[in-house]
């Protein structure tokens, strides 16, 4: 099973082209990320009090957290326009300086998987966010000529799943970076009872925390399985209880941690074919015939959050909560792999 197929996986679907309308506005619409919404706010307003553009903003996690929300939140609390593309969408560096040199002062420029931007245009985003200057090189060979446009100030809002993949000097010129978490449960059933009101659907408070519980901290998952359930009980005219939120989601194959096929497989190949490793992330995709990146940016995060996996030097782990969920018993570690643990 691909990804692309998977109800619980935080990325983008097309099956949620809907989801878009559903999208909070403002930063007090904005359900869970405290600290950040907290710290955007005094940001925000203390460029608006300045009549400067906002500073760039680093927006990392998982896929499904409200990346792209807040940069369109970032930019209609500043009152500016909002552009948006992404680093494999731009391909010459003509894309990025036709973009840039269209927006209007104080713009937000949103760039979606930041990480998978080419070196040779990552370059021309340099000058552009220090000293907002567009260094072009017009004509080719011996007659070519280097032209400085100056760029209006902009802020410009970048999103990745994993900061680590950017390049240092990139990373550096983001003065505001910001980590998005994964929700707790209680934040989830927030966010879902606001989009079946959205939605028009009857569904009981519990009927809500059930789907928020298996919605792996991820509003587009919880998004996800709210529009599913609703579509189990579209007759229905009394609001959907906590146990036919679970008979629907059981159903579909989501665990009541949310938990789904490739996740145990991912977990029953590591407990059952390398005794609960360590072992490496690069094995694992091959046995799984997935590819590396798809498990580090979107099963392993919240398995690790979880518990369930641990990543250490020496490769994946099986925890302690990881050997009770597959129903196993928890083995008698050695002493070397308590070192690992202890990391
Ligand atoms: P990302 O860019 O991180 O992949 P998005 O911003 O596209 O995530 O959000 C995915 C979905 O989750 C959208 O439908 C969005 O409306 C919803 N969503 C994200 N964060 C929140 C939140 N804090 N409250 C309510 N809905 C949210």
């Amino acid at each position: 099973m691909s990804d692309t197929d998977r109800i619980t996986s935080g990325e983008k679907l097309p099956d949620d082209a809907g989801e878009v309308s559903l999208r909070p506005q403002s930063l007090d619409d904005f359900t869970g990320q405290q600290a950040n919404r907290e710290n955007l706010k005094i940001f925000i307003a203390a460029a608006r009090s300045r009549g400067e553009a906002l500073d760039h903003v680093l927006l990392h996690g998982p896929p499904g957290l409200g990346k792209t929300t807040l940069a369109q939140i970032v930019a209609r609390e500043m009152g500016v326009g909002f552009r948006a593309t992404s680093g494999p969408v731009i391909q010459k560096s003509g894309d990025l300086a036709a973009i840039l040199t269209n927006l209007q002062p104080h713009d937000v420029l949103f760039i979606d998987e930041i990480h998978r931007l080419q070196p040779a245009i990552e370059e021309i985003l340099y000058p552009a966010m220090e000293d907002f200057q567009l260094d072009l090189i017009i004509g080719e060979g011996p007659g070519a000529r280097t032209v400085r446009i100056d760029l209006p100030p902009f802020t410009l809002v970048g999103a990745t799943t994993r900061a680590g993949l950017l390049a240092t000097p990139l990373r550096d010129r983001f003065g505001i970076p910001l980590r998005l978490v994964f929700y707790t449960p209680d934040e989830l059933t927030g966010i879902v009872i606001r989009l079946a009101e959205k939605l028009g659907m009857n569904l009981s408070y519990e009927g809500a925390q059930e789907i928020a519980k298996r919605s792996r901290g991820t509003p587009r998952v919880a998004g996800r399985l709210t529009r599913r359930v609703r579509d189990f009980f579209s007759g229905s005219t009394s609001p959907v209880t906590a146990a036919q939120a679970d008979a629907a989601l059981t159903r579909l194959d989501v665990d009541h941690k949310g938990l789904d096929a490739m996740d145990m497989r991912y977990l029953r190949r590591l407990a059952e074919h390398h005794g609960g490793g360590p072992v490496g992330v690069e094995t694992l995709a091959a046995a799984l015939a997935e590819a590396r990146d798809t498990l580090e940016d979107v099963v392993e995060p919240f398995l690790i959050q979880e518990g369930l996996l641990l990543r250490t030097s020496r490769g994946r782990m099986l925890g302690e909560p990881g050997w009770r969920h597959l129903g196993l018993e928890v083995p008698r570690r050695g002493p070397d792999q308590l070192d690992l643990l202890s990391e």
